[in-house]
This record gives structure tokens, sequence and C-alpha cells, in this order.
């Protein structure tokens, strides 16, 4: 049987005359994710169309579309030729193979010259099924809803619509740098902008004289996990320790973690250009930790030029946890990372900081320029495919 996945977006309908720009991305995107997998990926009537491969793994493409922005929701679907009977042949085909007692037919007629209107496609292939299969017809709450989809030169009929995740096809938003730590709240800010078209590229910043290589992988992990959504990556991995020691020498213990964010805004302002980066990205949610009270992450956001975008500001850990679950970051965000964060927490630090003062301390600090730099020419950079 011809396998196919029909695939519907919802957000990209609304773009006016920009949807073809968007339609092709969301189409590009979708051939790069599944390259083996198919034959063909074109547009259709406001639908994006594959063409699967015999040997294709159902499993695989299931997965890879559920997480892929702009996509509302798809089916495994097989099609028929534009004639009623054909359509009833392909509907007991498909049917026979599931088991189920109710059912009804839901038909769209996308293409108005068919000469059924859906309500009499719903009748006529919905009694060839009951008398067939000898199945009721049940309009309300059926086991089984049979979907055909009429369009120009051929119907679509499909079981089952999985849903996708929404938003916006990656790489139709610009380039955002993202401030990647060890922990779980990082990466889901990174996918929440990916979710609206962004490409992410990290940078993570660390104390190269206390953190091991090997913990490094975790960070590459959390990295591979995000490439299966936006499909190739980059990675700054920023030694940090020169601007640690001279802020451990100089600044009093409750500003550290303040005057530490500052810096680690200067890296990703220094490293902006070279990816073309319109905004930095962090996984700040107020009032988690004493450094993300609205004063603190104003004094801290002050450091960068670009703007900085913060999209788990208004979520509560369960629901942050919740999603690094669903996209598969948690189980890596868990395991035991010495964040160079931890050597600047004090035991009663700064939360209600004042930028001028934040400023003083950053004073004793020479050379801020120049520490910057010296880091971000040091820093290394990785290369992720999916
Ligand atoms: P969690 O709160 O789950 O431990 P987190 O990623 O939120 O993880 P925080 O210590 O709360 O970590 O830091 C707040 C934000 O600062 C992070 O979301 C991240 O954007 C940025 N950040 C912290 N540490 C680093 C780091 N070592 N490198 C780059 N960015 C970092
Ligand atoms: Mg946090």
């Amino acid at each position: 049987m011809d396998k196919k996945v029909v695939i519907h977006y919802s957000e990209i309908g609304t773009k006016g005359k920009n949807r073809a720009f968007f339609e092709k991305k969301l189409a590009e995107n979708i051939r790069k994710a599944l390259k083996n997998q198919v034959k063909k990926v074109y547009r259709r009537y406001g639908r994006i169309v594959c063409d699967l491969k015999d040997e294709s793994d159902l499993n695989s493409v299931k997965q890879k579309l559920t997480l892929m922005p702009g996509l509302s929701f798809f089916s495994f679907a097989s099609s028929s030729l534009l004639n009623i009977d054909e359509i009833k042949k392909k509907a007991l085909t498909l049917c026979e193979s599931r088991e189920f007692e109710s059912f009804k037919v839901e038909a769209k007629r996308a293409n108005k010259s068919f000469p059924l209107t859906s309500i009499e496609v719903n009748e006529t292939v919905g009694n060839y099924l009951a008398t067939n299969l000898e199945k009721k017809v049940k309009l309300r709450e059926p086991e089984l809803t049979l979907y055909i989809e009429i369009l120009e030169r051929e119907a679509y009929l499909y079981t089952e619509k999985l849903r996708g995740i929404g938003g916006l096809p990656v790489d139709t938003g610009g380039v955002l740098l993202s401030s990647l730590s060890g922990g779980i709240d990082s990466p889901v800010a990174s996918f929440l902008l990916m979710k609206r078209g962004c490409r992410i590229v990290f940078v993570h910043v660390y104390n190269s004289t206390l953190t091991k290589r090997e913990v490094l992988k975790k960070l590459e992990k959390i990295v591979e996990t995000l490439t299966k959504i936006q499909l190739n990556s980059k990675l700054y991995i920023v030694p940090f320790e020169e601007i640690q020691k001279e802020i451990i020498m100089k600044v009093p213990a409750k500003l550290r973690m303040l005057v530490y964010r500052r810096f680690m805004m200067r890296i990703l302002n220094k490293i902006a250009p070279w990816e073309k980066a319109k905004g930095v990205v962090t996984g700040d949610s107020i009032g988690q930790v004493a450094s993300q009270t609205i004063e603190n992450l104003t004094c801290i956001y002050k450091a960068s030029e670009l703007p900085v975008l913060a999209p788990l500001m208004g979520m509560n850990k369960e629901e942050i946890v919740s999603l690094a679950k669903k996209i598969g970051s948690y189980n890596y965000s868990i395991l035991p990372y010495p964040d160079c964060c931890s050597f600047m927490v004090a035991k009663h630090p700064e939360t209600h900081a004042h930028l001028s003062e934040v400023e003083k301390a950053e004073d004793f600090i020479e050379n801020k320029e120049e520490l910057v730099e010296r880091c971000v020419s040091k820093a290394e950079l990785k290369f992720f495919d999916f």
C-alpha cells in the first residue's frame, strides 16, 4: 500500500504574502528530518504531503514530526484516485485492519468540483463500510473516525490525527544565542524559541581548570537532543576561569553571581556578530533562585546590548520539568555537573540589587573588555548534525 504522511500547519496559514516562504521552509525541514525515509515531499492545498519509502520506519517518522516546529497535526494516510468507488475501496482496506465496533466518516472537500458534497461522501462511504464490515455508524464518540480529505488530484484517507507542537518552522525567525547551563531550564528556553521559528546557537561558559572534559559530554548530549528539533547545531564552549578569578578577588560575595552573569552577557554579545544573532536567550524564571528577582534580572540584562529573551519567565518549575521530559533533555540535565555557578553562590546573596551598586563593584575589575575578548578568543566550537 502507498504510505504517505499528510501534514497540517495552522499558524503558517495566517502569514498572507509570506505564506509560501514559511511553507517552503517547513517542507525543507521535513525533507531534511526524514532524509532516508521519504521519496518526495510536496505542498498540496495548504498541506504538506510526504511519500514515504516502503522500508520507512513509521515510529521514527512519528517521533521526528511530533517535535518539529510548525506542524499542527499529521496523519499516516493512504491516497485514492478522485472517484467515489475508488475511495470506498481504499476506505475498506484501511478500516479492515483496524479493531473497532462503532465508527463515523468525516470527509472534507477542499476541491469543490468533486461531484459529491462532504455529507454525501460521509453517507456513501459510511453505508458501504457498515454493510461490508458489519459495524455500526455512531456520530458521537465513535471508536474509529475515518477522515477523508478530497483535494484537487487525489483524496487522502486516515484514521488518526497525531498532534504536532505548532509554532513556526525553524529558520524563519532569525538566529539567537542561547546561554546554556547544565541545568533543566535553559534547554527548555531554547526549545520554546525554536518553536517560534528561531535558530539557536548555544553558548556554554565553564571553568576549564575545574571542570573535567567528560562532564562536558552532558552538555553535548543536551545539544544533541535539541538538534533533533533544529536539525543541526553549533555549541560554543567558553573557558571562563580568568574572569572568575577576578570576580572572586574583587567583588563582594553577595554580588558575585550578578557580576558573573553580567560577564556571561558580555561574552554572548561578543560572539553574536559571528553568528548574525539578533538576541540572547536565558532560562531565567522569576523568583526561582536569588539571582532571578526582577531587580537582579534587570541588573543582569542591562549588560546586554542585544535584547534578552527569557521565555520561561512566567513558568513554574513543574511546567518546565514536564516540557524538559517531553523534549528529552531532562534525563541529561539531571546528571551531576559542577557548574561554575556553584562556586559563586553566596550564603546571603543580594536579592534586590541596584545597578549603580553592581557597577561600582565591577569597577574594581580592570580591562573588562580585554578580559572578555581573551575568553572569547579561546572559545571552542562544536558542530552537531542530527
Ligand atoms: P537549573 O535552574 O535547572 O539548574 P538553569 O539553566 O536555570 O538550570 P541557573 O543557575 O538558574 O541555571 O541559571 C540561570 C540562567 O543563566 C540559565 O538558565 C542560563 O541561561 C544561564 N546560565 C547559567 N549558567 C550558565 C553557564 N555555565 N553557561 C551559560 N549560561 C549559563
Ligand atoms: Mg534556573
